[in-house]
């Protein structure tokens, strides 16, 4: 046994910090976790988990009116915010509470309380100090907004989580996951919501044709766009707010809310002084193994900033354990991460966009196709599915394969699978479908389109 008072000590309990430090402790180590805000992070608390609920919340609205089509009435569409709120708040404290409970059958010593590093060996909680043969910081990021007069009156995703009233009429700043999810769920509990964008195509990063796919259906919702448009100055006024923006356009809202990206959180945690390297953003500079600059300091999950995503920071933790307290020095594989937005109609994204792949490789063919669900087919809706597969023409393989539509999340998890196993086109267009869904056009797809 060390001298030192645990072999791992975890600052954060969040997805990366729960998940090292329980298999840490599974592995025979002691382990203590420290968290100063809400247990699980911000994937539990305000991340993942209510915004998915608030999406299913959001959806009801579309739903009421399609049942008409197949025989429903439904006749009073009543909602009641404070209701929605309350339920959620219940389910994240049912879940704080299972996080805790992990954690303590596990053996790892919960600490409440801000921690700060003190030297590579020691680590600071409301006055009281302890050391440590290893520490893992796995402190997640937290909203970036830039520095404009007016800052202090806008709102970010974690107030949008609690918020006491839901306003008639918001402007989302930004044009990623965060807003295009949000603009969704305010639009869909009625509020009138424009989403506003610096460039003139948001969701920056994937592939092309589902950029251009999701901002014609979110316009078809009702989604007001303000693209190539940025806030210079906002400005309160007795009721809501007025945005001014750089081109001199003004609008009037009740709320604003940034979605401008998140920061890695590390303002007071002694990282500079202890010497441990950041990048410019603050993000810890780590090698394959999550080692830090100092050898006995680690750091997993958004604070690294690889791949912001909860199951990113899981097999980050499950590397960090297995490396330390296993004997297995692990490392992440951080290709064909599948994604979801759970923006309406949500995104499923495997691979490479049609634009890496065109980057990468010689020559690559396009199998896409652009649909309306069989479902309706009795509504009056005019929604389109996209889904689209990318392919090296010279091995076959699948490099890449993005849906927008109903359950899009759903129907990618299990093509990833197919992906990290090298599946060729062949193999898709070996594979029965399962009739009727949308899914089965992924293994139906036989014409290649010129893109
Ligand atoms: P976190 O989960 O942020 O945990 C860090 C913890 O450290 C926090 O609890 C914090 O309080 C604590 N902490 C920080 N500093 C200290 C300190 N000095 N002392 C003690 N404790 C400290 N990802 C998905 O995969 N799917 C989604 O659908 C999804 N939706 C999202 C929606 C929103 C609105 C947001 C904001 C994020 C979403 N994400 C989603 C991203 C996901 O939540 C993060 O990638 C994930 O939570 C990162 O985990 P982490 O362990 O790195 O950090
Ligand atoms: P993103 O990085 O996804 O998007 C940030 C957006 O803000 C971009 O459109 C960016 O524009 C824009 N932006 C950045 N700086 C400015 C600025 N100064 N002025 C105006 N616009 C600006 O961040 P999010 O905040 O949406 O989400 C953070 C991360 O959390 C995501 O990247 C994702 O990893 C994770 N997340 C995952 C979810 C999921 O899995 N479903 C859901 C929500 C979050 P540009 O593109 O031009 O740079």
């Amino acid at each position: 046994m060390s001298d030192y008072d645990y072999d791992l000590f975890v600052i954060g309990a969040g997805s990366g910090g729960v998940r090292a430090a329980r298999f840490s402790a599974n592995y025979g180590a002691r382990v203590a976790i420290a968290e100063d805000m809400f247990m699980g992070g911000t994937c539990v608390n305000v991340g993942c988990i209510p915004k998915k609920l608030f999406v299913y919340a959001s959806h009801f609205h579309e739903d009421f009116v399609d049942a008409e089509s197949y025989g429903w009435s439904v006749n009073s569409e009543q909602f009641n915010w404070k209701t929605l709120l309350e339920n959620k708040n219940n389910e994240i404290k049912r879940l704080n509470g299972i996080y805790e409970q992990l954690l303590g059958n596990a053996g790892v010593e919960i600490i409440h309380g801000r921690a700060s590093i003190i030297d590579a060996h020691k680590v600071s909680v409301g006055g009281k100090e302890y050391t440590a043969k290893n520490i893992l910081v796995a402190t997640g990021g937290w909203p970036s907004v830039p520095d404009i007069p007016g800052k202090q009156h806008i709102i970010t995703s974690t107030e949008a989580f609690y918020l006491e009233k839901i306003p008639n009429k918001i402007i989302i700043v930004g044009g990623g996951y965060i807003a295009v999810e949000f603009a969704g769920i305010f639009n869909g509990l009625g509020v009138d919501t424009t989403l506003m964008y610096r460039g003139p195509k948001f969701m920056r990063g994937f592939d092309g044709d589902v950029r251009e796919h999701l901002a014609v259906e979110m316009e078809k919702k009702g989604i007001t766009f303000k693209l190539s448009t940025n806030i210079s100055k906002i400005q309160k006024l007795d009721q809501g707010f007025v945005a001014i923006c750089e081109d001199g356009l003004t609008l009037e809202t009740d709320m604003i809310m940034y979605a401008t990206g998140r920061a890695p959180k590390i303002k007071g945690l002694g990282l500079e002084s202890v010497g441990v390297e950041l990048r410019e953003n603050g993000a810890i500079i780590v090698d394959d193994y999550f080692q830090s600059s100092i050898e006995s300091i680690y750091a997993i999950g958004d604070v690294i900033d690889r791949i912001q995503l909860t199951p990113v920071a899981l097999a980050e933790g499950m590397a960090v354990a297995k490396t330390l307290f296993c004997n297995v020095p692990s490392k992440v594989d951080y290709n064909d991460i599948a994604t979801a937005v759970f923006s309406q109609p949500p995104i499923g994204t495997v691979g490479l966009t049609e634009e890496e792949a065109r980057k990468r490789y010689e020559d690559v063919v396009i199998y896409k196709s652009d649909f309306r669900a069989l479902k309706h087919t009795l509504t009056k809706r005019d929604e389109r599915v996209l889904m689209k597969i990318i392919v090296d023409k010279k091995s076959d393989r699948v490099l890449g394969v993005h849906m927008v539509g109903s359950d899009a999340g759903e129907i990618i998890q299990g093509i990833a699978v197919a992906l990290k196993a090298g599946a060729t086109k062949s193999v898709f267009d070996a594979t029965v479908g399962i009739h009727p869904t949308l899914a089965e056009e992924f293994v139906t797809m036989r014409e290649p389109v010129n893109s």
